[in-house]
């Protein structure tokens, strides 16, 4: 297969471990006999510094002409001005709306090699296998904002707004997905307080009960689906909620296997190219210092193989050296409890190995 795919590094431990990833594609290119192109892109801060802007026109016209995009992270202190006039985010933010990356798949899916290093109980953890499916595209932060001048100083609000169609489409991902798993559907909402959720809980039970009244199906409260998360994930299976509620419980899920530096997740949209990235942000803290995990850009590599280049056999080949590379005990700080650890560059080569090997 020749296939065209561009790397979004960014800022902070981005490059470092988007480096590790694009070593795995290279091996996998090898090892299969495929042709991947490499194109590396700025976004973020950094593209800030060069270009003025997060999201400059010759990244996204390179993305345009790709089949899949990787990207490491973007942000970091130097950009964190609230009054700058923009922001590394809203690079990813663009990204997602120029490719209409409406659903963002996150599989939540703990390691049994590293269920001690779960801040949870093992009973608890042990056998979860959640995958969200957040709404990337509307909600809050895209909805009307603004500031205005106040008595006591200013004012400002930030709009969730969503429509038929945008819950409709999201909904249809997570009960396509639940066919394929465990038949079970949690939908997550604030339908006691917030309009925009009355809606999302109209919509998607006429859509359930009309196209997938053989799934299992479920309301939940965003509050109380933080504390379920914590008591019984066991139960969940595909949980399908708004923008700013997935952002947040997606965070709160990572903690159960351990590690952010262990979640990839993709976001895709109806066509184009689709976005492969970790959970975890550029960790400006550690940067520069190869102890980051490379990890979730290397498992991200996989879902990109997997759902952007339908190379099925590749992606597992991918996981299952990571899976072989955790057995023999090799651990990145954040994975290491307090024991032996190995840096960035040193568990990308040993992937690479299980790969080859
Ligand atoms: P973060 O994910 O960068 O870091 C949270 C904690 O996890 C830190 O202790 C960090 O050291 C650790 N961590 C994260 N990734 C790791 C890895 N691969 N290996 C080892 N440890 C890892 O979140 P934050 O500190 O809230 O944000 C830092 C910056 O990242 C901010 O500027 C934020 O806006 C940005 N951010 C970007 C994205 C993204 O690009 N998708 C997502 C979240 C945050």
């Amino acid at each position: 297969m020749d296939a065209r795919l561009v790397l979004l590094p960014g800022d902070g431990i981005g490059p470092e471990v988007v480096a590790q990833a694009e070593r795995v594609l290279k091996t996998v290119a090898r090892q299969f006999g495929h042709a991947f192109h490499f194109v590396t892109c700025d976004i973020g801060g950094g593209a800030i510094d060069r270009y003025g802007t997060p999201l400059p026109e010759k990244t996204i016209a390179e993305c345009r002409a790709s089949q899949a995009m990787l990207l490491g992270a973007v942000g970091g202190p130097k950009w964190d001005d609230p009054t700058a006039k923009t922001r590394p985010e809203a690079g990813l933010l663009g990204l997602r709306k120029e490719f209409d990356l409406f659903a963002n798949l996150r599989p939540i899916k703990p390691w049994p090699q590293l269920l001690g290093a779960s801040p949870l109980r093992r009973e608890i953890v042990e056998g979860t296998d959640i995958l969200f499916v957040r709404e990337l595209t509307g909600g809050i932060y895209f909805g009307d904002s603004g500031r205005r001048p106040h008595a006591g100083g200013e004012e400002a609000w930030s709009t969730m707004i969503y429509s038929t169609p945008e819950i409709e489409r999201v909904v249809r991902v997570a009960a396509a997905a639940a066919r394929l798993r465990r038949r079970k559907v949690t939908m997550v909402d604030k339908a006691n307080v917030l309009e925009a959720s009355r809606l999302w809980r109209q919509v998607s039970a006429k859509l359930m009960a009309a196209e997938y009244a053989d799934l299992e199906y479920e309301v939940v409260l965003v509050d109380a689906m933080a504390m379920h998360l914590l008591s019984r994930p066991r139960d969940f299976d595909v949980v399908v909620t708004e923008n700013m509620f997935g952002d947040i419980l997606t965070d709160e899920a990572s903690m159960l296997p351990g590690s952010l530096g262990l979640l990839p997740s993709a976001s895709i949209g109806s066509s184009g190219p689709g976005l492969y990235e970790p959970i975890h942000g550029s960790a400006p803290t550690i940067a520069g210092k190869d102890i980051a995990n490379p990890l979730a850009t290397i498992l991200a590599a996989a879902m990109l193989l997997r759902h952007s280049l339908n190379l099925e056999e590749e992606a597992a080949a991918v996981e299952a050296a990571v899976e072989r590379v955790l057995d023999q005990g090799h651990r990145t700080a954040d994975i290491a409890a307090g024991g032996p650890s190995i840096g960035t560059t040193k568990m990308g080569t040993l992937v690479v190995e299980a790969l080859s090997g």
